[in-house]
């Protein structure tokens, strides 16, 4: 099944009111590539005033509470994000994987609780350097997933994966063609045994650094339908060279 390419901007703590302009921007540049599927994950202050900026184009989040209400102080609900405008969110990224100290299980209890209530989520997994070092990176990200993606999948076209290796991330380091590939394989191979013919419609996004200067040589591996990008998403400058390169990718598969 032929993938639309997705690109992704994760802002991270980044973006004031002031900001919703180049959020602008970026909606109304990406308008040029209607082949490819693009949104921003913003912090989630800013969500339901870029949603009124631009309506349409999908704004997300960097996160999610697994429950649906409660005595959780600083948190926001699924049906809040919905509620602001919001249409996905990320979850289980390896900074708050880190910093939060969230498990596999709680970042398989937040997918759940977002696609089940009608968000789109893209769940993060990735290996440290010193896993990649010792040659057991595609080990633990099989393990990573094993445990943290949904038990199943009633809407798989609103489920992704981004394989995003930790100490690729803000670093300019990337991965080998070579290692992006394999990786991606062995996803994939694990997404096709935990969901059959519904694991098709899933798509693996990369992580890690990319740029416009390396975005069409990350697009051309086959089994990477895309990225999530922080530091190159905060401007339409950086960030639509990459859509368009995603575009082209497929142009020319
Ligand atoms: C990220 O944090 O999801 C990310 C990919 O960051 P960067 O593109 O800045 O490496």
């Amino acid at each position: 099944m032929a993938r639309r390419m997705y690109v992704v901007g994760n802002w991270k703590m980044h973006g004031l009111s002031s900001d919703i302009a180049e959020v602008a921007s970026i909606a109304s540049a990406a308008r040029a590539f209607p082949k490819v599927d693009v949104a921003l994950c913003l912090p989630a202050i800013l969500i339901e005033r870029a949603v009124r900026a631009v309506p349409g184009f999908p704004i997300g989040s960097q996160d999610v509470h697994e429950a649906e209400k409660g005595a959780h102080t600083g948190c926001i609900s699924a049906a809040m994000l919905l509620d602001a405008g919001a249409s996905l969110t990320i979850v289980g990224h390896s900074e708050r994987r880190e910093a939060q100290r969230e498990s596999d299980d709680e970042v398989r209890a937040k997918a759940e609780a977002a696609l089940a209530a009608g968000l789109s989520v893209i769940l993060c997994v990735g290996e440290s350097l010193s896993v990649r070092e010792a040659g057991s990176a595609v080990a633990t990200v099989e393990e990573q997933l094993r445990r943290s993606i949904p038990a199943a999948l009633a809407t798989p076209g609103r489920f992704a994966v981004a394989y995003e290796p930790i100490w690729a991330i803000g670093t300019g380091k990337v991965p080998s063609i070579a290692d992006i590939a394999e990786m991606h394989d062995a996803i994939r191979r694990q997404l096709d045994s935990a969901y059959g013919e519904g694991s098709s419609a899933v798509r693996v996004l990369y992580g890690g650094s990319v740029k416009a200067s390396n975005a069409a040589e990350i697009f051309s591996v086959p089994s990477v339908d895309g990225a999530l990008v922080g530091g190159a998403s905060l401007t339409a400058a950086d960030f639509l060279p990459i859509v368009e390169a995603a575009a082209v990718a497929r142009q020319s598969s």
